[in-house]
């Protein structure tokens, strides 16, 4: 049954529909709940969760945290998170400031490459959600300097690329130590972007990671292969880590992934959003 998707963007971050947009497009798909997980901001959340009450859909607080680990890309998504945990809205900020400057320096980097992006133009283009390199991508195809979003990573965005500059990260203790403090459930996101290829090393990190805090590992992804599904599957449950999965649907910004779907072969159901209730609880209880 298809009933949730615990991974979704809106233009609070990257994402193309904005939070209220989604949840009544996920009501429109037949979704029960979704987690609203926007890159290293909750300024969606309000909004989706207010939606969320109107459609009566269930809209988890979530949020996803972009992590320090140098031989790939960690991400973890926070479930359940209390959006007026001052803490919390202290270190996003500072997320958020070195995010701005972030974004002049890839300007200047683009700039001397010949490309004029505008901080005008981007703050057109993201609205009111913070900015990052899929709309410098957009502009950049808007312009005509590349032929596809793509491109505009491939021959400069992407990580190490002509016009990328390093983003500010949390260590994963840290990132981890902000999830649990404000309240929330901390998961690991699409474990195959760690660019961990060796299983054993894998699940080393993955108990490396469960002593600092990880309660879960988001198992069904749109990019995982069938065997990364059922490897990360055993590993999840032979270390008793919550099983989470979802679309990372951006709307236009991620093509053919849909929500709810990804490239149609996820199908969650609710039950998940019971088991991430009762991990919740049972922190509460141990607190
Ligand atoms: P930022 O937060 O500014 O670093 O942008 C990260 C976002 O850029 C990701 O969520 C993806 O949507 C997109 N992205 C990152 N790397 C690539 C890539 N190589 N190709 C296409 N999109 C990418
Ligand atoms: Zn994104
Ligand atoms: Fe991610
Ligand atoms: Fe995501």
């Amino acid at each position: 049954m298809r009933e949730v998707d615990l991974h979704v963007h809106t233009t609070a971050s990257d994402g193309t529909m904005s939070p209220a947009e989604v949840v009544r497009y996920a009501k429109e798909k037949g979704l029960r709940a979704i987690a609203i997980t926007d890159h290293d901001t909750i300024e969606g959340l309000d909004e989706g969760i207010r939606e969320g009450k109107v459609q009566k859909l269930e809209v988890i607080p979530g949020l996803e945290l972009s992590v320090d680990y140098p031989k790939g890309t960690m991400h973890l998504l926070g479930y359940y998170i209390d959006p007026d945990c001052s803490q919390l809205v202290e270190k996003l900020m500072v997320v958020q400031k070195a995010r701005s400057e972030r974004n002049f320096k890839m300007l200047k980097k683009l700039q001397e490459l010949g490309i004029e992006v505008g901080l005008s133009e981007l703050k057109r283009v993201a609205g009111h959600g913070q900015i990052g390199r899929p709309h410098f991508a957009q502009i950049m195809v808007q312009k005509g300097y590349v032929n596809s979003f793509q491109e505009a990573f491939d021959h400069f965005l992407r990580k190490g690329g002509p016009a990328y500059v390093e983003k500010f990260k949390f260590s994963p203790e840290e990132a981890m130590r902000i999830i649990v403090e404000a309240g929330g459930v901390p998961v690991l996101a699409h474990p195959f972007t760690l660019n961990q290829l060796n299983k054993r090393e894998l699940e080393e990190l993955i108990l490396e990671l469960k002593e600092k805090g990880l309660e879960g590992i988001e198992v069904y992804y749109p990019d995982h292969t069938v065997q990364q599904r059922e490897f990360y599957r055993y590993l999840a449950e032979k270390h008793g880590l919550f099983i989470s999965g979802g679309s990372d649907f951006h709307g236009q910004t991620k093509e053919g992934v849909e929500l709810g779907e990804g490239y149609g072969d996820i199908e969650l159901p609710y039950s998940l959003v019971e088991e991430l209730k009762a991990k919740r609880r049972a922190r509460f209880m141990r607190a």
